[in-house]
């Protein structure tokens, strides 16, 4: 039997063995003890191991090369990252992260909390489902952890001790590319561009020198700015939620990055989500999704400023008017992020269900149109977006041009 003190791939079978030898505090029922492999994401393997007496562990495991290609290669050192960044979260905002019982960088693996009695999100966003705590925890949980890991809050040594431990190059390597380069013109030849609309995307996007000009300043940011530990991937598949909780996971791209790159990641899967019951007119749906988008907005804006009011440490923090201005430049951050994240999904190499799954070829062009029209608004308007009716607006106006050029 395998002891687990050198690197293999687990098999469903070995996981029994490293959740009884890794998490005994579940105290197993061994003869009923199962294995799952559930993962459905495109870099680890996940397993589930449950017995007959309600006990359940996650076993998330890292693979030398991706799931979605042989070639790509990334560090397993990432399970590491991703475990001790879900600590330090869920130190932040308490139960808004899976507990992790222990993780291992020998087998690059990690044991936690069973999230089964939620679903994720994007799943249930799909049949309409809608969740009226989302907006207020989703922003409780950015404002404390994003402004919770700032300068202006933390000691500053401690925080470089931080940002040097989750400096996460190769991650950030696929961030770069994936959202602030090849959407904009497919120079590795991996966009999923949707037929109807490949000229669309030629005129504004490829050959859009301005927009260009825009994404090239926001991905320098992206690439310097070390303001916050950020998530790095919250979009609404890295969610769990039920009527009462929201949980966030999957931080494996997490970094000391913008804070609006978690924000506005956030926005536009709403805007995707709305997409999708705009659709099929579904107007409860669309009602709570844009709710949503206005309340995420100035809840994480007004709990972010709580957050410095109490907590802000640095002197110079202190400075009348400081707040304000570096607010603003998170909110203009936010903005970009959003339009940023609309396109990679739209027309990148990682697209999204809530537009892909739209049978009807000309309603899915014109949500796809929407979306890239809203997009270009809030990257080259960012610092006009005040409010979360702001943002709503460019939704709705990008809505009224895409039909008027029908
Ligand atoms: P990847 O890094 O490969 O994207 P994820 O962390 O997103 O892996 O996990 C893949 C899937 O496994 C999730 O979409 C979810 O269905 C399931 N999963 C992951 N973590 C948990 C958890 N803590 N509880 C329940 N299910 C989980
Ligand atoms: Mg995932």
């Amino acid at each position: 039997m395998a002891d687990f003190s050198n690197y293999f791939l687990m098999k469903e079978e070995d996981v029994i063995e490293y959740a009884k030898l890794k998490v005994p505090q579940k105290n197993w029922d061994e003869s009923t003890m199962t294995c799952k492999e559930i993962g459905d994401g495109n870099l680890n393997y996940v397993f589930k191991v449950q017995d007959a007496k309600g006990h359940s562990v996650i076993v998330k495991q890292a693979g030398v090369s991706l799931r979605i290609s042989e070639d790509m290669h990334i560090d397993p050192d990432r399970n590491r990252v991703e475990s001790e960044i879900l600590i330090l979260q869920g130190k932040l905002a308490p139960g808004y992260v899976p507990e992790i019982y222990c993780y291992d960088t020998v087998m690059s693996t990690c044991c936690m909390q069973d999230c089964s009695d939620h679903a994720i999100m994007r799943t249930a966003m799909l049949e309409h489902k809608t969740y009226p705590k989302f907006a207020d925890q989703i922003s409780t949980f950015m404002a404390q952890v994003l402004m919770g890991t700032t300068d202006a809050v933390m000691d500053h040594q401690e925080k470089k001790a931080l940002q040097k431990s989750f400096i996460n190059p190769q991650l950030c390597d696929i961030t770069e590319a994936l959202v602030y380069t090849e959407p904009y013109n497919d120079e590795l030849g991996r966009n999923n561009v949707f037929a109807p609309n490949e000229e669309f995307v030629k005129k504004n996007l490829y050959e859009n020198d301005p927009l260009k000009l825009e994404v090239a300043k926001l991905k320098m940011d992206f690439m310097t700015n070390a303001q916050s530990l950020i998530h790095g991937d919250l979009h609404t598949g890295s969610i769990f939620i039920n009527e009462d909780t929201t949980m966030v996971f999957d931080p494996e791209f997490c970094f000391y990055g913008p804070m609006g790159y978690d924000i506005g990641n956030v926005i536009a899967n709403i805007i995707f989500a709305w997409c999708n019951g705009d659709v099929t007119d579904d107007q409860a749906f669309c009602d709570w999704t844009e709710s949503v988008i206005v309340d995420v907005v100035n809840m994480t804006m007004a709990k972010l400023g709580a957050y410095y009011d109490k907590h802000v440490t640095d002197t110079m923090c202190k400075t009348p008017g400081y707040k304000e201005y570096y607010l603003k430049s998170i909110l203009a951050d936010t903005s970009g992020v959003t339009g940023l994240e609309l396109i990679r999904r739209t027309v990148g190499m990682a697209n999204v269900k809530d537009l892909t799954t739209i049978a009807d070829e000309k309603k899915r062009a014109r949500a796809e149109q929407i979306c890239i029209t809203a997009a270009i608004d809030f990257i080259m308007n960012r610092a006009d977006k005040k409010c979360g009716k702001c943002f709503l607006n460019t939704l709705k106006d990008a809505v009224k041009k895409v039909d008027a050029q029908e």
